[in-house]
């Protein structure tokens, strides 16, 4: 189960964090009030990981504002694919009303696609998934393109 409860996920967290790991990404819903409990609990279990959150387009552009405005305090380094990716819109305000990192790559994953978002300043970081974005070759062309924009990438990977 890749979303639980904020106990459930902070002990989870606690587990990674005494097995040695030193970043976790966690996946959200949506729904703000929960999805600020669930980064709230797992802060406060793993005080010192880096960590990101997967909305996987669960929200709209006001809740993602809400939500981003929200976990400030507890140092989310990036936040996943907030919105859907043709909400192109909703990234604009996300970005204008916040300073959260966005990341995304999984959805938005052919080379150009991304450097329409690199364009306008809306993301910063790149995920390119190997079994999406056209193999080895593919995820070679959104690291140029995310370098000549001075943006780090990070592969993608999940049920795909
Ligand atoms: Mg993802």
């Amino acid at each position: 189960i890749l979303i639980n409860s904020p106990d459930m996920m902070a002990e989870e967290a606690f587990r990674l964090v005494e097995q040695g790991y030193s970043a976790i990404k966690i996946k959200i819903s949506g729904k703000v009030t929960q999805d600020v409990a669930r980064v709230a609990a797992v802060r406060e279990a793993a005080p010192d990981i880096m960590l990101f959150a997967d909305a996987n387009s669960g929200f709209t552009a006001p809740d993602a504002i809400a939500f981003s405005r929200k976990v400030e305090r507890y140092d989310l380094y990036f936040l996943e694919e907030p919105l859907p990716l043709d909400d192109i819109p909703g990234y604009r305000r996300l970005r204008a009303a916040t300073g959260q990192r966005v990341a995304l790559g999984e959805g938005e994953f052919h080379s150009f696609g991304i450097r329409s978002f690199l364009e306008e300043g809306l993301i910063d970081l790149v995920q390119p998934n190997v079994t999406r974005a056209g193999g080895i070759t593919g995820c070679l062309r959104i690291a140029a393109t995310a370098h000549a924009f001075n943006l780090p990438i990070a592969l993608h990977t999940g049920a795909s």
